[in-house]
């Protein structure tokens, strides 16, 4: 049975369950990560202030998402990383808002803003995108109703993750 007390999906357990599950599981339990870790500060500090003039924050549902100015004028959604390292998990996020849009029947596209790269990513949501989101939203729905977390698996996103001392200390 489903356990009520973890939180719905959202685009945040998306992007962590693609980075490491383990992560997804922790955010999921409010196990939050050190607020003053350098990562979170940084990407605490883009989120807040780049783009500013040209952004709008809304709630819709469950979820908080950030309409921008696209290349041509239009209205997209954004969503602002501080590095594009990670740039498949991004776009899965980014996917993911589009898909929960629809869902409420607005067809919108998005941007991915990489604002210390100077860069941006167009984003479409087809049928392989649909696809890949629902595979992710049962894969963080699987991981989270788990007991206990994943167990701790070395991979190169552990040196700048902000669970890093709770996993390996
Ligand atoms: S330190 Fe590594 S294993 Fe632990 S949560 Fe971060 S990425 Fe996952």
């Amino acid at each position: 049975m489903l356990d009520t007390n973890l939180p719905p999906v959202n685009g945040t357990l998306i992007w962590y369950y693609t980075i490491c599950p383990r992560q997804a599981w922790l955010i999921a339990r409010q196990m939050t990560p050190d607020e003053n870790d350098d990562n979170v500060v940084l990407g605490r500090f883009l989120h807040e202030k780049a783009y500013n003039r040209d952004r709008h924050e809304v709630l819709v549902g469950n979820i908080k998402i950030d309409l921008v100015r696209g290349a041509r004028g239009e209205v997209v959604i954004g969503e602002i990383k501080k590095s594009s390292h990670a740039r498949e998990s991004a776009r899965l996020q980014l996917l993911y808002y589009l898909y929960v849009l629809k869902g409420y029947g607005l067809d919108l596209k998005g941007v991915l803003l990489f604002p210390l790269e100077k860069q941006r990513e167009e984003i479409v949501l087809d049928a392989a995108g649909v696809e890949a989101v629902e595979r992710a939203i049962a894969g963080v729905r699987e991981v989270v109703a788990q007991p206990f977390p994943p167990s701790p698996v070395k991979i190169k996103w552990c040196r700048p993750c902000a669970y890093a001392e709770y996993c390996w200390a």
